[in-house]
């Protein structure tokens, strides 16, 4: 298959083209009626879709727009991550209204920064105009064994990769008009899906994961219903960002990192120095009805909430 196939003429496949040329070899095989994909043998195909809508999933006045496109497109990934999966390709799915035109090649670039990050190839898609901005993206990855939520058994231990609280603490800032940090703002406008993580915790014997995208205390209620199984958290470890406290940064959404369950300890110094984030032991599973019981320096922390961020 060509890298990319001939388009026809006109406006849209004009900028059809200026997308492909700026996602350079990130791009291939597109202009087909569909794309083709190789997956490896023994593999199965692992597919997630996420949209990003201006005004309840960005906001143009806290990023650039090749932010944007790196934010929609790492959340996308992120559940590749989840999974254990690692990406094959990505269909991009654009609504634009005539006034975001000229941030549409920004918007790409941003797409391509991250699928060129993940190793996925942007393999298709589709431009339409529209009242309002918003992007759809697909993201197709390939797993032997994908990590599922329901894996979660008792006597498990739980580890959350990285430190949370930025992205809550960036909101925050913006939204009593100041300026987020810098570590902060980072981790609002440059999360990271943890691919290569993910499949190093997979290959050590993580057989549950969960991507935090709306706070700790959330997914891992997430992961106790889809498991049946009961998580005992203790947050007194949880490494935060910003000067959070645990039990807000454990409310803190769209981290992308990852919570996962193993039935024996995984080595979280070696983790450390492979991927220069930390992995924390935040508790266990424990016989019980399914649920989490959360704990900060022996108090208990109530359940509860991602933030939400245009409530
Ligand atoms: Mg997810």
């Amino acid at each position: 298959m060509s890298r990319e196939s001939a388009l026809g003429p006109g406006r849209e496949f004009d900028l059809v083209r200026t997308l492909i040329a700026r996602w350079g070899d990130t791009a291939f095989g597109i202009g087909d009626d569909a794309a083709i994909l190789d997956v490896p043998p023994g593999q199965r195909v692992v597919a997630s879709t996420d949209s990003a809508v201006d005004g309840v999933h960005f906001r143009r006045d806290w990023l650039t727009p090749r932010e944007i496109g790196w934010r929609a497109a790492a959340a996308a990934l992120s559940d590749l991550a989840a999974m254990a999966a690692r990406p094959l390709a990505m269909l991009v799915s654009l609504l634009v209204p005539p006034a975001w035109l000229g941030e549409v090649t920004g918007i790409a670039d941003g797409l391509g920064d991250a699928a060129r990050a993940t190793g996925a190839r942007i393999v298709g898609g589709d431009l339409s105009a529209a009242r309002e901005r918003a992007m759809t993206l697909t993201v197709l990855g390939a797993a032997a064994t994908p990590v599922l939520r329901s894996g979660a058994r008792p006597h498990d231990l739980l580890y959350v990769t990285g430190r949370l609280g930025g992205p809550l603490a960036a909101l925050r800032a913006w939204q009593r008009g100041d300026a987020p940090s810098p570590d902060a703002r980072e981790r609002f406008a440059h999360p990271v899906p943890r691919i290569q993580e993910a499949l190093w915790l997979a290959a050590r014997g993580a057989h549950a994961a969960i991507d935090v995208s709306d706070g700790l205390l959330s997914d891992a209620a997430h992961l106790a219903a889809a498991s049946g199984a009961h998580l005992e958290l203790s947050l007194d470890q949880l490494p935060t960002l910003a000067g959070l406290a645990p039990d807000e940064a454990a409310r803190s959404g769209e981290e992308y990192e990852l919570l996962v369950a193993a039935a024996r300890p995984l080595d979280t110094a070696a983790f450390a120095r492979q991927f220069a984030i930390p992995l924390t032991g935040i508790g266990r599973v424990a016989s019980g009805p399914a649920g989490v019981d959360a704990t900060l320096h022996g108090a208990r922390v109530a359940p509860g909430g991602g933030f939400d961020h245009f409530s």
